[in-house]
């Protein structure tokens, strides 16, 4: 083998042994199926103003001692600033990296101790493995693909990509090639999840969720699609389509005197820096003769930016034009309060996480409250998601004015189908 650099602060062996370990007697590969595990950290940085400058080097450090704890004999990497990669050539059998990322979960759930404050830190984990041809580069990029997909879906969770499975790296190309014509003939298509108030005891608003149904590869989820529309420029006539959608589905509320019934989109930070955003925005109502809709854009928290003075002011421009604000999947990213207080937000939107067995799962219940409490001193509506079982649902009621967005109440319908619950 080569002599490799290694990595300054942790002292762990770097991108280039990992290839090597790979694809070292490279037609071993085929036979004994590596196993890779990629995993990110959230943002250790985020914890620095709270406990100084260099916590975030600690916290790696940290964190790749105690991996290193739980290891026999797999090679693990530091490949980028918050990631590592943990490869395994031969595993005694297959889905081994699975225990082992079960078990670097647990070990998450413990806090780190600095100098007397308990920090938790969460991260993402991807893992792929390889039965055939793969090069070991392919191989790393499918296990951050999957960890990206894992980011998607809430925090410290584990995505398996299997090479033939639902998802693949040639898939990805597939779908970014058909991504223009899918969204101008209909195969993406939209639905809307209800949203249901306590103290109103009805539906009050609906998300739009965005569909695509592709002729070959069967449902592409959207955790998949709209971030492949964001890197190829696609998103923006998506988010266009999705005006002319609202547009019409505000008609038809309106025949069935349903005026004030609210609809939420989603809106991609991209989409809403454009220079040309608010104009379309109103052409297009403009064109359906709608202003007055009560119509919310959602942000997602994790892409908003802690410092940035044409965010908020973008943010002002769409609530002079009467829109609503929301922060989606909120408590997944760092927005730090302070930052929150600037925002011209009416939403908050608590990701699913947190309702996740709030009955059961004590610390979910305390920090659920305590983003109630924190809404209610800064005058925010609170929407709770992925309500889905009574069990959930009774704990939520007792936070009295909120709203709640879950299969319990609603699945995601298409058009037809939501007008006629209503
Ligand atoms: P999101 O904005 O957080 O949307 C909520 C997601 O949670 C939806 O997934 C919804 O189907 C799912 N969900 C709703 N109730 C429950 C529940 O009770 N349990 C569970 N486990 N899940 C529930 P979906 O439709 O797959 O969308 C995933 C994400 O894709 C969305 O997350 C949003 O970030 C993005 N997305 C969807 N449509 C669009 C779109 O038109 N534009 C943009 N920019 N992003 C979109
Ligand atoms: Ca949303
Ligand atoms: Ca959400």
């Amino acid at each position: 083998m080569r002599k490799h650099e290694v990595d300054a602060l942790t002292g762990l062996a770097t991108y280039s042994a990992l290839l090597d370990y790979l694809e070292e007697e490279g037609s071993e590969i085929r036979t004994v199926s590596p196993e890779v595990l990629y995993i990110e950290i959230d943002e250790p940085a985020r914890f620095n103003d709270a406990f100084g400058y260099d916590t975030d080097k600690r916290i790696l450090l940290y964190f790749s001692e105690n991996i290193s704890t739980l290891l026999e004999d797999e090679l693990f990497v530091r490949i980028g600033v918050y990631s590592f990669v943990i490869a395994k050539k031969k595993p005694s059998r297959p889905g081994e990296l699975k225990l082992l990322a079960d078990k670097i979960v647990n070990q998450l759930r413990e806090p780190m101790n600095l100098e007397g404050n308990l920090l938790y830190m969460t991260a993402s984990i991807g893992i792929a493995s390889s039965v055939s041809l793969n090069s070991g580069a392919t191989l790393v990029r499918q296990a951050e693909y999957a960890m990206k997909k894992a980011k998607r879906e809430g925090t410290n969770r584990i995505v398996v990509c299997h090479e033939n499975g639902a998802f693949s790296f040639e898939h990805e190309l597939k779908l970014l090639r058909d991504l223009p014509k899918a969204i101008e003939n209909g195969e993406i298509y939209f639905v809307y999840q209800g949203q249901y108030s306590y103290t109103e005891k009805t539906f009050t608003g609906a998300e739009m969720l965005a569909r695509w149904e592709h002729p070959e590869l069967g449902n592409i989820p959207p955790n998949i699609f709209i971030p492949l529309a964001e890197k190829s420029g696609m998103i923006t006539p998506l988010m266009n389509k999705t005006l002319i959608e609202v547009s019409k589905m505000y008609r038809e509320l309106e025949q069935r005197g349903l005026q004030s019934f609210s609809i939420a989109l989603n809106l991609s930070f991209q989409v809403l820096m454009e220079e040309s955003f608010l104009d379309n925005v109103r052409f297009i109502l403009d064109a359906y003769a709608l202003k007055e809709r009560p119509l919310t854009f959602e942000i997602m928290e994790d892409t908003i930016p802690d410092h940035l003075e044409s965010f908020t002011s973008r943010l002002d421009e769409v609530k002079r034009l009467g829109f609503s604000l929301a922060v989606d999947d909120y408590g997944t990213g760092h927005t730090s309060l302070r930052y929150l207080l600037h925002f011209p937000i009416d939403y908050l939107k608590i990701d699913r996480s947190f309702v996740h067995n709030i009955h059961r799962d004590r610390r979910n219940f305390l920090l659920f409250k305590s983003m109630i409490d924190m809404a209610d001193a800064l005058g925010l509506k609170v929407i709770a998601e992925g309500v889905e079982t009574r069990e959930e649902d009774s704990v939520l009621q007792r936070f009295g004015e909120i709203i709640v967005q879950g299969y319990l109440y609603c699945k995601p319908l298409r058009q037809e189908a939501l007008l006629a619950l209503l």
